[in-house]
Formats: structure tokens, C-alpha cells, sequence
């Protein structure tokens, strides 16, 4: 029997892939979106989100769950497999996962980019014991107690922000001399009492107590006594599974023109996947969709 060929399948099953996926339903294409892990992506580890449309305030978790719903109303095929290769046969591409292989006409990657970490020697042993990248997840081990967070950006100073509500103190460590992130997150870090802010250091060495995170020493030799880390300081994009197709710039993110397009025919890709400037919601969802509406057309 021949194998069933998709009109599109997405990998990713983050707001981008989500958003692409609803386009591509209600347009009637034979479509399969897969995720490795749950829908929603990074929204699970976001707390707090007050710059979407619609929203005052939402909880990453809430609007992962709504667009979950908004997939089951429309009755998408959702598969929880990770995709290890996916393999250029012109026409159609196969897109091989962890349980089965797809054939599809057109692909449209939208598997994100994972929270860079530090590179210290202990680090992935003290990950869970003391060291997160996840606020969201790990903020309440840390109740009463004092902390470090690493990271000048937006997702360090947001992330500090919440977990100041929760911890007994933080201090801040950025590499630079001033922050990166927009200016009313950089006010609010500052109108914050439990915050104290280190410029100009790096985090050299992980002090480990019964295999617990139990302090970090920064390069200029203080030592600092915290049980938590939270680390923010710069992504690495999930492209491990194309490297054949030659579609990465030299930071291993996506090259796509306007339309979400990669130079491979029939390959698109969006979202923090892709190069560009603005690596948010807003964006992510719209390139999805604007990927999926030249598909669209490509298949009329
Ligand atoms: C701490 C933090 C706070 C943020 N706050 C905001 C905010 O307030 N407002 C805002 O607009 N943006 C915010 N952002 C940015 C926003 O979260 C991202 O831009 C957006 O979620 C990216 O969506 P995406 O669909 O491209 O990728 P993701 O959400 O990362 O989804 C990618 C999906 O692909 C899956 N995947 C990866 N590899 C594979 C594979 N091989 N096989 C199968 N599945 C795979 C993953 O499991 C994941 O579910 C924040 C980011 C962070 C880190």
C-alpha cells in the first residue's frame, strides 16, 4: 500500500506551529502538526505575558491551553513524537520521528530555540539541584531564600522580576555594563528592593554542597552564597535534525525570505527558528501563518 502523503506537516507545536496549523485546517489541507514534548512550547515556562493582544495579563500556561483547545476544536492530528531527520526527496519530503516516518508535500519547521547554559564543568549535574531555567517551574524550591539570576535581557530581567516575589533576594549578574532588555522592565528591576544588580561579572565557578548548588564565584574572586541559579543568558536554536539540508547561518538559525520560506523547495520555516530581530509571541504566531498562506497557494 502506498504511504499517505500530508499536504503540510509542522514540526513544532509552539504558538508558531499552533498558528500555522489552524490556517492550514481551515483551509482544508491534509495536515499533521508534531511536537516532541506539549503544546504550547515555550509558553509553559512563561509566568507572566502582558504584551499579547486580547490579554491584560496571561499566564504562558493559560494561552498554551487555549490554543491547544482551539487545535482539538478544529480536529488537527497532533502527534507527540520528536522528529530526528527529514530528508529532501524534491516532490516530498520524509520526515522521520522517534516512532514512524511522514511523507508530506510541504514542511514548515517551528521547533523554537532551547536556553543557552553556562559551560561550567558542574553545571549539568547542579541542573534541578539548584540551577533552573525555568522560573515558572522551579521558583517555589526556592521560597525565602537568596538567588542568582545570569542574564541582561528581556527573559533574565522578567523572569527576576517574578521570582523577587517569591525568593528573599536576588542578585543579578549580567556580563555588561547595562542591560539589554526594554526600559520599563529595566525601571521596575531598579524600583526593586530584593534585587541588588552585579555589572561586569561572570559566573566562573558553581559551589557545590551535597550536590547541591551552594554558591557561585564570579571572576573577580567574591564568592557569592545562593542555593538558586537561574540562568537567561542566550538561546541555541533546535536545528540538530536538518543538518544535511545546509538551511542554517552561521549561529545555526533558519534562513527564510518574506514568505517563510528556506532556499530548499517546499521547506519553510518560523518562529525562534528563524534569524531576524524580534524573537516574540506576536511574531512567531504570524510567521506561522504567513508561511502556511503561501503553502496555501502553492498547493492550489
Ligand atoms: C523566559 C521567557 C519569557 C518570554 N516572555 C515573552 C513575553 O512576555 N511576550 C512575548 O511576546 N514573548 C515572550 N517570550 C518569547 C516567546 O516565548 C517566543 O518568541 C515564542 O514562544 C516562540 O514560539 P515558537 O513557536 O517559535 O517556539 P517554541 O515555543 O519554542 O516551540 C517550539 C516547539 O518545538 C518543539 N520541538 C523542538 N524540536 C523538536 C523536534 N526535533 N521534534 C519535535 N518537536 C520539536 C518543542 O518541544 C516546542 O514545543 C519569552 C521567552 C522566554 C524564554
Amino acid at each position: 500500500m502506498d504511504k499517505k502523503v500530508y499536504d503540510l506537516i509542522i514540526i513544532g507545536m509552539g504558538i508558531s506551529g499552533i498558528s500555522a496549523a489552524i490556517y492550514a485546517k481551515r483551509a482544508n489541507l491534509d495536515v499533521l502538526i508534531l511536537d516532541k514534548s506539549m503544546p504550547g512550547g515555550l509558553l509553559n515556562t512563561i509566568e507572566s505575558i502582558d504584551n499579547f493582544p486580547s490579554y491584560t495579563k496571561v499566564s504562558g500556561p493559560d494561552l498554551a491551553m487555549k490554543l491547544k483547545e482551539q487545535l482539538d476544536a478544529l480536529e488537527v492530528e497532533c502527534k507527540y513524537e520528536e522528529v530526528r531527520d527529514l530528508v529532501d526527496n524534491k516532490e516530498t519530503k520524509e520526515i522521520i520521528t522517534n516512532n514512524a516516518t511522514y511523507v508530506t508535500k510541504y514542511v514548515l519547521i517551528a521547533t523554537g530555540r532551547s536556553q543557552r547554559t553556562l559551560g561550567l564543568p558542574n553545571e549539568q549535574e547542579l541542573l534541578g539541584r539548584g540551577i533552573s531555567t525555568c522560573a515558572l517551574c522551579d521558583a517555589n524550591f526556592f521560597k525565602g531564600k537568596d538567588i542568582a539570576v545570569v542574564g541582561g535581557g528581556n527573559s533574565a530581567l522578567q523572569e527576576a522580576l517574578y521570582l523577587a516575589k517569591i525568593v528573599n533576594k536576588i542578585y543579578l549578574i549580567h556580563r555588561k555594563d547595562k542591560f539589554t532588555a526594554n526600559a520599563s522592565l529595566i525601571d521596575k528591576i531598579n524600583n526593586t528592593e530584593n534585587i541588588e544588580i552585579i555589572y561586569k561579572a561572570n559566573i566562573t565557578e558553581l559551589v557545590s554542597k551535597d550536590e547541591c548548588l551552594d554558591g557561585v564565584i564570579l571572576n573577580n574572586g567574591t564568592k557569592i552564597d545562593v542555593s538558586g541559579l537561574f540562568v537567561y543568558i542566550g538561546f541555541t536554536p533546535k536545528t540538530k535534525f536538518i543538518d544535511g539540508l545546509d538551511i542554517t547561518n552561521e549561529r545555526g538559525y533558519i534562513v527564510v525570505n518574506e514568505k517563510g520560506e528556506t532556499k530548499v523547495s517546499g521547506v519553510y520555516a518560523s518562529g525562534d527558528i528563524v534569524d531576524k530581530k524580534v524573537y516574540q509571541l506576536i511574531n512567531a504566531a504570524s510567521e506561522g501563518v504567513l508561511a502556511t498562506l503561501d503553502i496555501i497557494d502553492k498547493l492550489k
